[in-house]
């Protein structure tokens, strides 16, 4: 346990390097880039370690893997001081009926990429705040398709604004911004430059949605320099995945 510890912490130095280097490249304030420790395929324990390290912000992508990884943690974690508890933020492809199961507890959906995606978590989000669950507006990020690949998650450019304005209009829902991963033999910095000239488009029409979420452990440096303001980072923080995945 404590050699984990010890690894974590040497590659979480590891990425806040990365990020700082990045930042200083581009000319960039570190404090405008958020990270993301994806923890998909990771068990609770560690999630509990990289939180004694001082991380507070989880990135899952399998609803029912998240669901109980956030009941566990909030376990073993007993009852944290007020501003240490851990925010959970949901990055995988989200099956309709799955909205329910995580609407009480995600901090953000950065994979809404469809009008039927949203309304559902639109609806569960405020059955969530009815209940007591949770507190405002569901913030979530349009998950954008730099390729247009439908099999791959995300909306293309042709359908960005129109389901911008679909989730504006959804009233247990704020959108925040823009999230999206570089198809796999694309050129990274042709694809975050695209990824930039979406995120304009989308904030040209919706000023508050300022998030970007883009880079991960391969590639956060070009996402850095093309505007990124969230990297959700996995293996270069955690190494290799130690569960089986499902
Ligand atoms: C797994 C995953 C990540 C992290 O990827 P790494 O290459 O392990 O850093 C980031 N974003 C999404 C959507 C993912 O599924």
């Amino acid at each position: 346990m404590d050699d984990r510890r010890e690894e974590l912490a040497r590659r979480l130095a590891q990425v806040r390097e990365r990020i700082a280097s990045a930042c200083a490249a581009a000319g960039r304030d570190p404090g405008e880039v958020a990270m993301l420790a994806v923890t998909k395929t990771i068990p609770a324990r560690d999630v509990v370690l990289l939180h004694g390290l001082g991380l507070r912000d989880f990135g899952e992508n399998r609803a029912q893997e998240a669901a109980a990884k956030v009941v566990e943690v909030a376990e073993l974690l007993g009852n944290p001081p007020a501003g240490a508890a851990p925010r959970w933020y949901f990055v995988g492809g989200l099956q309709r009926n799955k909205a329910r199961l995580v609407a009480p507890w995600v901090t953000r959906v950065e994979s809404v990429d469809s009008a039927r995606l949203a309304d559902a978590l639109d609806a569960q989000a405020r059955r969530a705040a009815d209940d007591g669950e949770r507190d405002g507006p569901l913030p979530v990020l349009l998950q954008y398709s730099v390729d247009g690949d439908p099999g791959r998650g995300g909306v293309a450019r042709d359908g960005l604004l129109t389901l911008a304005s679909h989730v504006a209009g959804c009233a247990g829902l704020r959108l925040d911004g823009l999230m999206a991963v570089a198809p796999l033999h694309a050129d990274p910095e042709e694809a975050f430059a695209d990824v930039a000239a979406a995120a304009e488009v989308l904030r040209a029409e919706h000023p508050a949605a300022t998030v970007l979420s883009a880079g991960m452990s391969g590639d956060l440096d070009v996402a850095i320099r093309h505007g990124s303001t969230c990297v959700r980072v996995g293996t270069a923080l955690v190494g290799e995945r130690r569960l089986a995945s499902r």
